[in-house]
């Protein structure tokens, strides 16, 4: 854990939505080019997308954010869940309490079921 902890601190620090995969020692990031989410391994730094056909490493990455803002968000599976799981507590109400707090139930198991296949 050095260069990588170096790659995460810049992305947070440049409010750049990204997602880190510990198992794959890959970030995914939004291309600086198109907005496009791309893949960045952590130990080389190298990236590409396949959208625009541009590459590099941390290097050029910042070079491609000098140019402008990245504000796409990176699609992140425990984001969503918190928030869906924030939607279904704000839809609960006394009369349909047993419903919705089965629905949360199942949501999980769910979510639960695909993180082992994945
Ligand atoms: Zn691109």
């Amino acid at each position: 854990m050095g260069k990588e902890y170096a790659v995460l601190s810049f992305f947070k620090q440049k409010k750049i939505d990204y997602l880190f995969l510990p198992e794959k020692n890959q970030v995914v990031i939004p291309c600086p080019h198109c907005g496009k989410p791309i893949n960045m391994c952590t130990d080389t730094t190298e990236w590409d997308c396949h959208r625009c056909e541009t590459n590099g490493n941390l290097i050029n990455f910042i070079k491609g954010v000098q140019k402008g803002e990245i504000k796409s968000k990176i699609y992140n599976p425990k984001r969503e869940r918190k928030e869906l799981l924030q939607m279904i507590h704000k839809l609960r109400t006394e009369t349909n309490r047993e419903q919705i707090d089965k629905m949360k139930e199942k949501l999980d198991r769910l979510i639960n079921y695909y993180k082992k296949e994945g």
